[in-house]
């Protein structure tokens, strides 16, 4: 399966404490008021690129103990964020976190069964709190045996 993504990176800072490699999808069509990636709402704007691709840049970096998905709008490409999320946990057996400008409450069920962190709601500006997450109305759900906790 192909979806569309911008880049994959390494980061130090998407899921705290931990070694994440970031896929960063492109498109969104949520469109927050003071987005900072408006230049990622198209979802042209990425590179159509195979899900054995991205498994492929996973497997090369050895130090990786997280997988982030955030775009963009990872759910707005939702069969490809099932398939890739099911090879991650079938093939790489890695915890999986995903951005999302949807509420935790609409994902479905398909594709919260193979996460173990997702950091949900739009971003708003005037609920800026400069942390983790960006503004005060977004949640971190994490995944506890089989209970979500927000
Ligand atoms: S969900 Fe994220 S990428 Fe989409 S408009 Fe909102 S802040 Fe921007």
């Amino acid at each position: 399966m192909n979806g569309y993504i911008v880049s994959t990176k390494t980061s130090f800072i998407d899921v705290p404490g931990k070694i994440a490699i970031s896929i960063i999808f492109s498109g969104c069509s949520i469109r927050c008021k003071d987005c900072h990636n408006k230049q990622l709402w198209d979802v042209k704007s990425g590179k159509l690129t195979s899900s054995d691709q991205v498994i492929k840049n996973i497997k090369e970096n050895p130090l990786v103990d997280y997988v982030a998905f955030m775009g963009g709008e990872p759910t707005d490409q939702m069969d490809f964020l099932i398939h890739l999320c099911e090879r991650i946990k079938m093939e790489l057996n890695l915890p999986v976190a995903v951005y999302t400008g949807r509420e935790f409450e609409v994902l479905p069920q398909k594709l919260i069964k193979n996460l173990d962190l997702v950091i949900c709601g739009p971003y708003k500006k005037e609920l800026h709190i400069g942390g983790w997450p960006a503004s005060s109305n977004q949640r971190i759900f994490k995944k506890r045996g089989d209970q979500w906790q927000c």
